[in-house]
This record gives structure tokens, sequence and C-alpha cells, in this order.
């Protein structure tokens, strides 16, 4: 039992914005009063909600590619010491397993959702999740390149697709479907993209990428999802791309859907010499589009590794910066492209890249539909957030950063004229019980009675960057693993997942025509759920 007494608590789920009160938990829960037990005096402290990750990249076989195309990387920094509770791991832009664990639960966040996991190698993705420690997890599977998949949407057998990706979701332990440059991923396995979402893509007759998306957001719904589909639009990083962007929209509409790291597809200009900010655009669709929320994959200067199902995009970033490239094919479901990049703030189309990720965090009005991420590490690594925190809290400061940059963004972005500054239940709001909404877990993202006991406390400062970055204390499900900013203790996370309903006859259906098309045996695909550590079950109604 715990009681957390004296602190400023920020709760927005539950309408509490600054108040001095106590939070008391019991068996990893919040309740609504604890007698004895240990209590925290968090006198001068902020209380919040732990964080929720809802779109970053942590685990299976395209991290392990990564982590070994860069060894330059992990050589950087953060080495833990192995002592009796600490696991050594290695740091730097894509952090080992145990790493990873330590380096989100000393920052505050305790949930995070791995955005892309193929069916055929998700035991993997599973071994290393759980092998991440402290923080609960959640994984997405990777479906709008999956060829059985769309053989059937050409088909027009919407209804049996829909068994295949209940079943698929299943073999694969998932908790809901991502869907990674529809149709484009499929078409590179020709050395091709699927850039007009209205063509055929290639190897098909009449299949289109915007058959793909409505398909596979109907079918998301149908299956009763917590989680909507988890779209990666077409085109992304590209200049011009935002009219992709809309029309990908515009086809959503009458569904649910989460717009993946939008900041990668909200660039205007014909080419990269005339490339600008359309954020504003975008920001403006999701303002009067209440069925949509996204994520900001916002872009910090800097060293990173960009990963990422789209084949297509990581091989023209190779041709344009000359940095080492890898490519995986994964069968017939999706691919992989890693190549290493670095964001300079001395070249324009950096200095745009970064101010988009920013104005789409200030111009969409309500914080409950856009989230705080980096896409881990695309645009940043994830232990970087307390400095894009700073820079929406801060306007003078954030106006101060753009004086570095080359005088032209000021032509081609919109920041230095945005005075917003967000208050502390907004960041509340981006990086917890917003993530926590979108997600369908409503355990997640609040102090209220019944909630996880996930709990960040940290210091008043002025200065808000720092604020963020040592949290003095983390309580992950009622265990206090940060003391003192100290990482104490080392619990395990739990994984969510969801069984959606669909019809057992489908593996008939599916099996030969498996053991036709794919290297593994049908009864190797599936992942068992003894793998999973601390499987949590989710509803979908
Ligand atoms: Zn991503």
């Amino acid at each position: 039992m715990l009681r957390i007494t004296g602190g400023r608590v920020y709760d927005p789920a539950n309408g509490v914005d600054g108040v001095v009160k106590d939070v008391c938990i019991a068996d990893g829960r919040i309740v609504p009063q604890v007698e004895g037990g240990r209590t925290i005096d968090a006198t001068g402290l902020i209380v919040f909600p732990g964080g929720v990750d809802i779109h970053t990249h942590v685990a299976g076989a395209a991290l392990n590619f990564a982590r070994g195309l860069t060894p330059e990387n992990m050589r950087r920094g953060l080495p833990f010491v192995h002592t009796k509770d600490l696991r050594a791991g290695l740091g730097g832009v894509t952090p080992t397993t145990f790493a990873t664990g330590y380096l989100y639960a000393g920052m505050g966040w305790t949930t995070v959702n791995e955005a892309a996991v193929p069916i055929l190698s998700a035991r993997h993705t599973h071994e290393e999740l759980h092998d991440t420690p402290i923080v609960d997890k959640s994984c997405l599977v990777l479906m709008a390149n999956n060829e059985i998949v769309l053989d059937l949407l050409e088909a027009g057998e919407v209804e049996r697709a829909t068994h295949v990706v209940g079943w698929l979701i299943w073999a694969a332990k998932a908790y809901g479907v991502k869907a990674v440059n529809p149709g484009g991923v499929a078409a590179w396995k020709w050395g091709k993209d699927a850039k007009v979402l209205s063509g055929p893509i290639e190897g098909y007759s009449s299949l289109t990428p915007a058959a793909i998306i409505a398909g596979l957001a109907k079918i998301v719904d149908d299956l009763k999802l917590p989680h909507p589909l988890h779209l990666h639009c077409n085109n992304l990083g590209t200049p011009g791309n935002v009219s992709t962007t809309l029309e990908t929209l515009k086809i959503l509409e009458g569904h649910r859907a989460h717009l993946a790291h939008l900041q990668f597809h909200a660039y205007g200009g014909n080419d990269w010499g005339t490339i600008r900010s359309e954020a504003a655009v975008l920001a403006e669709y999701f303002n009067t589009h209440p069925n949509l929320t996204t994520d900001a994959g916002a872009m910090l200067f800097g060293d990173t590794v960009t990963i990422t199902a789209d084949g297509p995009l990581e091989h023209l970033l190779h041709q344009l910066s000359g940095r080492k490239w890898g490519n995986v094919d994964v069968e017939n479901e999706t691919g992989c492209g890693i190549v290493p990049h670095t964001y300079k703030p001395s070249k324009l189309v950096n200095a745009v890249q970064w101010a988009v990720g920013l104005e789409l965090l200030l111009l969409i009005n309500d914080p409950w539909r856009v989230f705080l991420t980096t896409d881990h590490p695309n645009g940043a690594c994830f232990w970087r957030y307390p400095e894009i925190i700073r820079l929406l809290m801060d306007a003078e400061f954030r106006k101060e950063q753009i004086k570095a940059l080359p005088p032209e963004t000021l032509n081609r972005t919109a920041l230095a004229d945005i005075d917003r500054q967000y208050t502390l239940s907004e960041i509340a709001i981006i990086s917890a019980a917003g993530p926590a909404r979108a997600l369908g877990l409503s355990q997640k993202g609040h102090l209220g009675v019944g909630a996880d006991a996930d709990v960040a406390l940290y210091e008043e400062h002025p200065d808000s960057g720092i604020l963020f970055e040592y949290p003095r204390y983390v309580i992950k499900g009622g265990d206090v693993v940060v003391e003192e900013g100290q990482l104490r203790n080392v619990s395990n996370g739990r994984q969510f997942l969801v069984h959606p309903a669909f019809d057992d006859q489908i593996e008939a259906y599916l099996r030969p025509l498996f053991q036709k098309v794919y290297t593994m045996s049908f009864d190797n695909y599936p992942v068992e759920i003894e793998r999973l550590q601390e499987p949590d079950i989710k509803p979908c109604a």
C-alpha cells in the first residue's frame, strides 16, 4: 500500500488540473483510500499518470537489424552497470531490450505500443518484448501489404478477408492493425512503389491503395478492435505529399483511424528545393474531423537511424544521403528498410521537418487527438521527449531556436508566428491520457479509482525541459521503480492483446494456401500464448 501526499496532481481524464491531493495505491491499482503502508511526501512535486507511447519501434527483427547495422551508435552512450537488479544494456539510438525498459521508465513512461510487427517474425518480437522490463506493451501487426489479404480485397471478398485478418491478429498475438504504405511495400518487391492512391498496384489488375485503406479501416471497425486502423500513409517523407495525406483522410471518412507520425506526411512544394510546411492544412482537417487521431512523429536535430516497413522510402533515403542501407523482404507479408540518418539544423529540408512536427502539435486544437511521439527512432529517440515538451511549453525558447535555422525557414513554415504554449495539463494529455484513450486502454493514462497505479512524480522547475528529464519517483503497477531519480526496482510488464471473433473454418481456407506460398509450416506460424509475459487480453466490443 502506498499514499502519495502533498503533490499537485494532473489527471486530465478525471478533470483534475493541478490540485493538491493524495493518490492512494493498493494491489497495483489506484484506490480511494489506504490505511497504513508507505507514504511518499510529494510536496513541491507534480504528479502525472505514467506516459503512454502510442507509436514506437523497440522490439523485433527490424530493431535487431538496425542495432547490427549501426555499431557506431551502440558504442555511444548509456552503458548500464551490470548489477544484481540491472541487466547490461546498450543505449544509443536503438537501445537494447533491457535498456529500453529502463530508459522509458526512467523518463516516467510506463506503456509502449510497438507499431510494426510482421506476423512471420512476431515470435521474435514477443521474445524481445518479454525481455523489455517495467513497461507494459502492446504491438500492431502489419497488414496493408499481406498478399493473402490483398488478394481477397481485390476479389471483393471483404467478409473472408475480415476473418483472415482476425485470425492473423490472434496468430501474431497482437493488439491492433498497422497499415504501412498500402500496396507500396508489396510493389517494392518488383522495385516499384504505390504513389497514386487511385491507381492499380504492381502485380494486381484492379486493387488500389485507396481500396486497401478503405477495406482495412472497415475490417478493423467490423472486428471492433479497441484501437482503430493505425495508418502510415503513402508517399511518406516526400515533398508535396500533403495531397496524398488529404486524399487518404477523405477515404477514411465514416471510419475511426489513427494517422501515424503525421510530421512525415505534411509537406508541400514540388521538390526538395521547394519543400514547405503544410501542417496548417492538415491541422484544419483534423480540427473538423473527430473520427481521427494522430501522433506527431516530431523530429529533433541529431543522429538517428530510420527503420520502417516502407522499403521504397528507405531506398530513396539511401540514394539521397549515400548512407548505408539495409533491406529485408518478409516473404509475402511486408518488408523493412534501415538507413542511418542525421538531421542537421543547417539543412533547410530538416529545418522544415523540425518545424512541421511542432506545428502539428500546436495547431491541432484538441490535445486529446494529437500525441507526443518521434516515431522512435525515425524522427529522434524516445528519450529526447523532454526536449519536445520544453519546445511546446516555452514559446520564447522555441523562437530562439528558429533563429539558428536557415533564414528561408521563416518563409516555408508558420512556427515563428505561433504563440501557443502547452500547459502541464495539456502535456499530461498528449503524453498519457490521450494516447491511452486512443489505444482503448481504459486503465491507463489516468489516476482515477481502478486505474493501473502507473504514476510519475516530477520536480517543479521553471525550465520545463529539465523538469521532465529525471522524474523523482516512478511507480509502475504499484511498485516504486524509480526513487530519488534512481532506478531501484525492476518489475515485469504485462502484454496487451486482443482475440477478435473470427470463423474457425478460416483455417481450412488458409492452410493449403499457406503450404503453397510460405517457407514455414502452417502449424509453426502462430505465436503460442505461453510466449507472452503476463498476457492481458482486451475485449473487442
Ligand atoms: Zn513508425
